[in-house]
C-alpha cells in the first residue's frame, strides 16, 4: 500500500472578495462627490472608494456616500500638510490627544501641537507661532537674569503673573513684564527695584555671653535691617539686651549685582577661614538669621573685601 501523506487544510486563504453588487446609484453618488467604488469590502457595509484627486484608496460604509459628502482622508492630510509648510512648519502627524489639532516641527526645533485653524491663520500670517518651550527658556533666562527662579504659571493673579521664587527663596507672583525690566521688589528680602541701589555690609554683633561676631551681608537698608530684621529682643530682664552696629556699608549699583557679590564673598570666606564660621546655634536666640555670621577675628578680613569691591557702574540717569 503506498504511503498515505496526511492531508492538511490548505494555507489560510485572504478573506474572499466580496461578491456583493456594487449598486449603480452608490457609482453615481461616488462619482458625483470624485470617487469611484472599486469593490465592496468584506464588510458588506463598507465598500473601497478610489479618490479621483490623489488616486489613494479608502473604505467608507456606502450609508456615507448615498446620506453625505464622503472626504478622502489622504487630501486631507495633505492638505495639513501643505497648510504646514506654508507656516514654515514640519506637519508631523495628527495630535492623538485632539481631533482638532495636529503636531508640527516648529523652525526652531521643537514640537508643538495646534489646532488646525490657527495653523492656517499662521499660513495667512493673521498671526505667528509661538514655541512654549522657547518662551519658557526665554523667561527663565529673564527671571535669572534678575536674581529670580520661574517656577510656573501663576494662580492668583492674571496671564501676565507667573510665580518666581527669589534667591533668598521667597516666593512671589510678579508679572512677566515687571521681571522682564527688574522692576520689582522682593517681599521676602525687599530686594527688588534693581536699578535702585543697594547695600554689601559688614557689622558686629554683641550677643549677651558671647564672644564678639561679625555678619556680612546686603540690604537696601541696613540700618533698619539691622534693627528690624535682624535682631531679636526677648523681653527677658535677666538677659541683657544684644546690640548691633554697622561697621561699614558699601553701596552697590543694583541689588542683584549686591546679592551676586555677597554670595562669592561668602563662598570665599567659607574656603579661606574655614573655622571662622559660627554654628548657628550659638547666635540663634538673638539673630533671625541661619548663616553668614563669622567670629570677631574676620572682621580686618571682610572690611578689606568690602574695600576692594566693585560697586558696578552707576546707572544712568
Ligand atoms: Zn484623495
Ligand atoms: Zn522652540
Ligand atoms: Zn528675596
Amino acid at each position: 500500500m503506498p504511503h498515505q501523506t496526511p492531508s492538511f487544510p490548505p494555507p489560510q486563504a485572504k478573506p474572499p472578495v466580496s461578491v456583493l453588487p456594487i449598486h449603480h446609484n452608490w457609482q453615481t453618488a461616488a462619482s458625483a462627490n470624485g470617487f469611484e467604488i472599486i469593490r465592496r469590502c468584506a464588510d458588506p457595509a463598507y465598500v473601497e472608494l478610489k479618490c479621483q484627486t490623489c488616486g489613494r484608496a479608502h473604505q467608507k460604509r456606502h450609508s456615507v456616500i448615498l446620506g453625505s459628502t464622503p472626504v478622502c482622508p489622504h487630501c486631507v492630510q495633505n492638505r495639513w500638510r501643505e497648510d504646514a509648510a506654508a507656516a514654515e512648519l514640519e506637519w508631523l502627524g495628527r495630535d492623538p490627544q485632539d481631533p482638532k489639532r495636529g503636531r508640527y516641527r516648529a523652525p526652531c526645533g521643537h514640537e508643538v501641537s495646534r489646532q488646525f485653524e490657527l495653523i492656517k491663520r499662521i499660513a495667512g500670517g493673521a498671526c505667528a507661532l509661538r514655541c512654549e518651550t522657547c518662551q519658557r527658556a526665554k523667561e527663565e533666562a529673564e527671571a535669572t537674569a534678575a536674581g529670580w527662579t520661574l517656577l510656573g504659571p501663576a494662580h492668583e493673579h492674571g496671564v501676565n503673573y507667573r510665580l518666581y521664587r527669589h534667591e533668598c527663596g521667597h516666593e512671589q507672583e510678579i508679572a512677566r513684564m515687571n521681571m522682564r525690566t527688574e522692576r520689582l521688589i522682593c517681599a521676602g528680602c525687599g530686594i527688588g527695584w534693581s536699578a535702585s541701589p543697594s547695600f554689601i555690609y559688614c557689622m558686629r554683633f554683641q550677643l549677651p555671653g558671647l564672644p564678639a561676631l561679625v555678619k556680612l551681608g546686603f540690604s537696601r537698608n541696613p540700618k533698619s535691617r539691622m534693627k528690624w530684621q535682624l535682631l531679636r529682643r526677648p523681653d527677658l530682664s535677666e538677659h541683657a539686651q544684644p546690640s548691633g552696629q554697622i561697621l561699614r556699608s558699601i553701596q552697590i549699583r543694583t541689588g542683584h549685582l549686591a546679592l551676586c557679590l555677597e554670595k562669592k564673598m561668602h563662598a570665599a570666606l567659607r574656603r579661606s577661614h574655614p573655622g571662622s564660621v559660627v554654628p548657628p546655634q550659638h547666635y540663634r536666640p538673638w539673630l533671625k538669621v541661619k548663616s553668614e555670621i563669622y567670629t570677631a577675628n574676620l572682621e580686618p578680613v571682610i572690611l578689606d573685601l568690602l574695600d576692594r569691591l566693585d560697586p558696578g557702574t552707576p546707572a544712568p540717569d
